[in-house]
């Protein structure tokens, strides 16, 4: 990566890899089309929630920062 860091921020690249991946729920099959990952910081990581409208099932993603 040779651009310069211009406003990227951690928490958006993390959020762009999860906007690539699946967005079927892994309990039912339903795709979120239209929903949003939640993003709760906590000191050195990063947690992203999700609910699925369908079946109520949370997943979370927890990276590092
Ligand atoms: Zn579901």
């Amino acid at each position: 990566m040779s651009r310069s860091h211009g406003g990227t921020s951690a928490f958006e690249r993390l959020r762009a890899r999860l906007d690539e991946g699946s967005d079927a729920c892994e309990e039912c099959g339903f795709v979120d089309d239209a929903g949003e990952w939640e993003a709760v910081t906590t000191g050195a990581t990063v947690e992203y929630r999700r609910e699925c409208p369908s079946c109520g099932t949370e997943r979370v993603r927890r990276y590092r920062l």
